[in-house]
């Protein structure tokens, strides 16, 4: 991706360094951990799973940190990215009458504490519509490229573009609607429900990418492969074969990796959001 002379955000908020202990996440059990691996590859409401895991109290203390220059590099990356998005989003808001209220982006280390609850990196990047923030632990990449088989800096961007798309679902009413609809619903129903969701937020990841090639020649060859071998990399499908070498359809909760694909692939050739409503077609 061309980005090194993008603009940079100022909506990183950087708690790399920072210390955050959940008192009790190990009695909340390895079964509760597992459980958040498999479901939380992205942007699963976090509340969902801690709760089960118990109550942790959070304790905070700072520690100075210093980082790799490639760290740095990645930060600023993730800083251009950002900012992409808040432009493109900023745009598209502002044609149908609305303005774009801009998320934060959370780094951290190891684990956070956010209003969705206390998370831990090997949860995944998660979105929480609490405080309309994205967190992202960025030594998820290194899982990305290596056990999900998809490397390079547009499948990292793919990540962000995606976890946007949940703040963008946020702002439109969509994720609370899901979220009233799946507490009425059956354990299937809520999965179904919350599949649809996430393909949206793949379809929106795609209308971003759709944009900021257009506007600003951001894609270098190779690119869009990236980002689909990322959308295919954390499919339910994959991930379920990886974590216990069978596929559950019904427990899925992001769509499989042909449909994320699929979806991505969508929004990014029509750039238009009313291509993305999932909620409609009967076959997804
Ligand atoms: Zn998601």
């Amino acid at each position: 991706m061309r980005w090194e002379r993008g603009r940079r955000s100022d909506n990183i908020e950087d708690r790399r360094g920072i210390r955050v202990s959940g008192k009790g996440i190990a009695g909340g059990g390895i079964g509760a951990i597992v459980l958040a691996l498999v479901a939380m590859y992205f942007g699963m409401d976090p509340a969902v799973v801690l709760n089960q895991a118990g109550t942790l109290a959070p304790a905070q203390d700072e520690q100075p940190a210093t980082f790799s220059p490639e760290e740095e590099r990645l930060k600023e990356f993730m800083s251009v990215v950002l900012a992409d998005t808040e432009d493109v989003w900023g745009t598209l808001f502002q044609g149908s009458g609305q303005r774009y209220q801009q998320p934060k982006l959370v780094l951290f280390s190891g684990a956070v504490q956010s209003a969705c609850g206390f998370a831990e990196a090997a949860m995944g990047p998660f979105y929480c519509p609490g405080d309309q923030k994205l967190y992202l632990d960025m030594s998820f990449f290194n899982d990305l490229a290596q056990r999900h088989d998809a490397p390079g800096d547009f499948a990292q961007a793919y990540v962000v573009a995606h976890e946007v798309g949940h703040h963008v679902l946020t702002l439109l009413g969509v994720s609370e609607q899901v979220h009233a609809a799946r507490s009425r619903a059956s354990q299937t129903e809520g999965n179904a429900l919350q599949v649809r969701m996430e393909l949206q937020a793949d379809c929106f990841a795609g209308v971003w990418a759709h944009h900021a090639n257009k506007q600003r020649q951001i894609l270098e060859p190779g690119d869009t492969e990236e980002a689909l071998a990322a959308a295919a990399g954390v499919g339910d499908d994959r991930l379920q074969k990886q974590a216990r070498g069978f596929v559950v359809p019904e427990s899925f909760t992001h769509g499989s990796s042909e449909q994320r694909m699929r979806w991505f692939k969508r929004g990014m050739q029509h750039g238009d959001p009313g291509q993305c409503d999932t909620f409609k077609p009967a076959q997804l």
